[in-house]
């Protein structure tokens, strides 16, 4: 059986004091979710020591954004696994859109990347996506097939999430029609030597779509961005029927 994986992302929001909110509101509704669902919250680097602290006998799985592929080095600005690791990180997202178009980075990196979170233990969530242009021009299919051949070289697929995350429904309200995601979603599988990989979609999911979107059979969870920073939406998400 696949793993249900939920992972909020909350990109460069909320301070220490403000994610010590969230918790107290969003850690009693997880009373219920069924125990089977993998609930993981990615946050800044500054908000996971604060989180792991207040974590204890929870089930949420703590998560980064972010990981070098170095041990330790003169890489400024760069996170290593150890550090994450020690912490109690047990995921990190890997090549999101945003990461990709603002920080360059590559296939190549987000690859080196991925080895390094399952070197040290983490479970990488690799993102995948095509642009608007993209999909106009008809290469959805081509860019998802190179970005996951590309960026999977050497990867053990056992240790592994993959969200499927159109740019164009990332942050703007225009979520990928279920139908339409649950298909791409397959494709990815198609490419994959375990079929047992979760695969999760995420593009502005919203807690009046997440029982549609959970409903389709190759999608095994959700990234959520916008909707992962308030208690109660995210616990509405978590909490799909
Ligand atoms: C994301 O950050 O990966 C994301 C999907 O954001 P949003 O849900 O806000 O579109």
């Amino acid at each position: 059986m696949r793993k249900i994986v939920i992972a909020g992302n909350w990109k460069m929001y909320k301070t220490q004091a403000e994610s010590e909110d969230f918790l107290r509101g969003f850690l009693p509704a997880l009373d219920a979710t069924p125990d089977e669902r993998e609930v993981v919250l990615c946050v800044p680097f500054t908000d996971l020591s604060a989180l792991s602290k207040n974590l204890h006998g929870s089930r949420v799985q703590l998560g980064a954004q972010n990981i070098h592929w170095e041990e330790f080095g003169a890489y400024t600005g760069e996170i290593s696994g150890p550090m994450l690791a020690e912490i109690g990180v047990r995921y990190v997202v890997v090549g999101h859109s945003e990461r990709r178009q603002y920080f360059g980075e590559t296939d190549e990196t987000v690859n080196l990347r991925l080895k390094a979170a399952q070197r040290f233990g983490l479970t990488p969530i690799l993102c995948v996506g095509e642009t608007k242009q993209q999909r106009d021009a008809g290469e959805t299919e081509s860019l998802i097939t190179n970005q996951i051949k590309t960026d999977l070289v050497d990867v053990n697929q056992e240790n592994l999430v993959i969200a499927y995350e159109p740019i164009w429904a990332i942050g703007t309200g225009d979520t990928c029609e279920c139908k339409e995601a649950n298909r791409v979603t397959g494709l990815i599988r198609s490419l994959l030597s375990n079929p047992d990989v979760p695969i999760q979609y995420g593009g502005s999911v919203k807690p009046n779509l997440i029982d549609e979107i959970m409903a389709e059979p190759e999608i095994d969870g959700v990234l959520v961005g916008g909707a992962s920073l308030e208690p109660a939406s995210f616990a509405r998400i978590v909490n799909y029927q």
